[in-house]
């Protein structure tokens, strides 16, 4: 089973995605945690090569071409494999993040950069992907009092940038209401694991 978290930052992925994989493996199921950008030694490099600020600017284009490989290598080395070997994969970030930050967020197009990722991900969709809805006011908050003055360069995007994808995330799960948990993650992070866990638990596969 490919789980999948997205939304904006400092909706709760990480926390929802550890708390998951927690609960799954207190079940016995064996789980593999892993987050997007990075997955794999070449994905946390592309990771850091795109996110560092002493990198300076990269261009929309760059940026979803370097995401998108990134993508490609993290599920034909980890996400396949373990799910063919029957393992659940809980994944922080996927292919739309790209569609939301790349395609509506910086302008390249939301069905541009879905179709360049269903081809770099040989079309692997998540049986589920928790969308966590943030509005970009509550979001930055979120942010500002985790990493102070130490966000990375997407981080400082304007509120602008963050409502854009938000409509863009919450339009891709509009056009897939079967593959989608859509929650309000203003929610406390309790409730709402305890709503991803009867989610899961309500998937034909699950
Ligand atoms: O979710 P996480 O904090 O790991 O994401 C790191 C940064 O990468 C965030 O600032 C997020 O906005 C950005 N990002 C992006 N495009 C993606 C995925 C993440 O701009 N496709």
């Amino acid at each position: 089973v490919f789980v999948v978290f997205e939304g904006g930052d400092g909706a709760g992925k990480s926390t929802q995605a550890r708390l998951l994989a927690d609960a799954l493996r207190a079940e016995g199921h064996d789980v593999v945690r892993t987050r997007e950008p990075g997955g794999t030694p070449l994905g946390e490099r592309v990771r850091a090569l795109v996110l560092d600020p002493a990198h300076g600017p990269v261009d929309a284009r760059t940026e979803a071409l370097l995401f998108a490989a990134a993508r490609a290598a993290h599920v034909e080395q980890l996400i396949r494999p373990a799910l063919a070997a029957g393992r659940t994969v809980v994944c922080d970030r996927y292919a739309d993040s790209s569609a939301a930050y790349q395609g509506a967020g910086r302008g390249l197009g939301v069905d541009r950069v879905a179709e360049l990722n269903a081809w770099a991900t040989t079309g692997l969709l998540p049986d589920l992907t928790v969308l966590l809805d943030v509005p970009a006011t509550t979001g930055r908050t979120r942010r500002e009092a985790r990493d102070g003055d130490a966000g990375d360069r997407l981080e400082l995007e304007p509120d602008a940038f963050h409502d854009a994808t938000r409509e863009a995330f919450l339009e891709l799960a509009a056009r897939a209401p079967g593959r989608y948990l859509v929650l309000d993650a203003t929610r406390p992070a309790a409730e709402l694991a305890a709503a991803v866990r009867s989610g899961l638990a309500a998937l034909p596969r699950a």
